[in-house]
């Protein structure tokens, strides 16, 4: 089934789990993740470049932080997705919902129907990982979330260019209050102009918004389309770009990806 022509009732997904979140503002809290499937980028530092397509199945753990997935058929039925979030939520261990992908702003039409009933239902906040390049979706569900945290997408590092996306989506949530906080993901490639020019977009919005530069973690396989082979940045190279964004931003903070040196799924 082609996106075009999803029921907005129904969900393409790649899984449902709980865990520990290892990126941005929210690194170490205990999420259920909701990890749709699509996007419409092409990173070639991607490591999830198994959600690009909408798989036939998707899995489902059963229990928080085992691992012990079901796997069910795509596309899932509202009402069905609600009844798996549930069976995760145990009382008072999770902090939040991640909504996650791929691209979850991709199924902007479903959320507007799925996340009042997700957070009346839980009593969780719902927390969205984007691209940040889909501004009019990111208008359509920005009622039912809580906090963003979007990505910057450096030419350098990842292949693809969206500045004026990325402003579009940060005033977005600026405007409507919600948390947000801003995520660039740096390699041995990347270029301190595309850094100060994401610091002065930033602060353009508010010198308020925090952001973090997340070292990338090479993949022991590079993506296939690209076989681009992405490495991690020197220590001296981050020091320099932590302080050359530190002129135009507050709070700029340097964490790799944790989840992964936790060997967390
Ligand atoms: S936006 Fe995320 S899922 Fe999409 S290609 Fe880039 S890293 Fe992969």
């Amino acid at each position: 089934m082609t996106h075009k022509t999803a029921l907005t009732t129904h969900a393409r997904l790649i899984e449902v789990f709980s865990a520990i979140q290892g990126e941005g503002l929210n690194v170490g809290t205990r999420q259920i993740f909701i990890r749709f499937a699509l996007c419409d980028l092409r990173c070639h530092f991607c490591d999830s470049s198994h959600t690009w397509v909408a798989p036939d199945n998707c899995r489902i753990e059963r229990t928080p932080g085992l691992r012990d997935f079901e796997i069910r058929t795509n596309p899932v039925p509202l009402p069905m997705l609600l009844e798996w979030v549930e069976q995760l939520n145990l009382s008072g261990l999770h902090d939040s919902i991640s909504l996650t992908g791929g691209e979850p702003l991709l199924h902007a039409k479903f959320m507007m129907e799925f996340l009042p009933k997700l957070r009346t239902n839980t009593g969780l906040s719902v927390y969205l990982e984007t691209g940040g390049h889909r501004p009019e979706q990111l208008a359509m569900i920005l009622p039912y979330i809580d906090s963003v945290g979007m990505d910057f997408k450096l030419k350098s590092t990842s292949g693809e260019s969206r500045w004026e996306e990325h402003a579009k989506c940060l005033q977005l949530c600026h405007n409507a209050k919600l948390e947000v906080f801003v995520k660039i993901i740096v390699s041995q490639k990347t270029e301190p102009t595309e850094l100060e020019r994401s610091a002065l977009l930033v602060a353009g919005v508010s010198p308020e918004i925090p952001v973090f530069i997340q070292p990338v973690t090479p993949l022991e396989t590079p993506v296939t389309f690209t076989n681009v082979s992405v490495l991690a940045p020197s220590a001296n190279q981050v020091l320099s770009w932590q302080a050359l964004m530190k002129r135009f931003i507050k709070q700029v903070r340097v964490i790799p990806q944790t989840h992964k040196m936790l060997n967390q799924l």
